[in-house]
């Protein structure tokens, strides 16, 4: 941006906001052990091969690599910090960089931020940590794309191979809630959203292409 040019102004229209909340970036690590910031439940992961809003090019594509981001709230993806009365962000002081950055009359400091340094859960998970061994194996269990293929198919062979991957996303997510103690919440950053969840959308998303 010129240097004497003004910035754009935010006009709080909250339309981003409701697009769904921001992937996270090395940037926003910090952001995680902030009081007052999102913490591990508030977050959503988007695995490998899920179909995902490029907010830059606006369009839906299957994701390369995953991505961690502010979940959305009651079945939407309006971001779960969006607060409809006043248009106002709940975690304005600890949100994420591509809130900060983002304006909609001028997108370029979006664009030049947006594909770059995104967080993985292993960024964010503490290298050892317990669950990074389960976490490994459920992908390689439970593999988004692997799934979406055998949900084009009707032979037997691929039905039992759909109904072995639904039943151990469904029981490491089980056995994670049982086990830990820890928020159910806390499930969808673990192991992105259940494969049953996913099912309609990787379905639409096979017919488009
Ligand atoms: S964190 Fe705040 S500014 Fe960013 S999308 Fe959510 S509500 Fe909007």
């Amino acid at each position: 941006m010129n240097p004497t040019e003004k910035p754009p102004l935010c006009s709080r229209c909250g339309e981003c906001c409701r697009k769904g909340g921001p992937a996270l970036h090395r940037e926003d690590l910090p952001l995680l052990r902030t009081p007052g910031g999102p913490d591990l439940a508030d977050l959503v992961t988007l695995r490998a091969g899920e179909p995902a809003l490029d907010q830059v090019r606006g369009r839906l594509e299957p994701l390369e690599t995953e991505i961690v981001k502010l979940r959305g709230r009651d079945g939407a993806w309006t971001c779960l910090f969006f607060q409809e009365e006043g248009a106002a962000c709940a975690i304005y002081a600890a949100r994420p960089l591509e809130c900060r950055v983002l304006s909609c009359q001028d997108t370029r400091d979006l664009e030049r931020v947006y594909a770059r340094d995104r967080l993985t859960r292993r960024d964010i998970l503490p290298p050892g940590h317990p669950l990074l061994e389960l976490i490994a194996e459920h992908e390689q269990r439970c593999p988004v794309s692997g799934f979406a293929r055998l949900l084009e198919s009707d032979a037997p062979e691929d039905r039992q191979g759909r109904a072995a991957m639904l039943g151990w996303d469904r029981e490491v997510r089980l056995l994670v809630a049982e086990k830990s103690g820890m928020d159910p919440a806390i499930l969808d950053f673990l192991f992105g959203r259940p494969l049953e969840q996913l099912a309609p959308a990787l379905t639409a998303a096979r017919r488009r292409t």
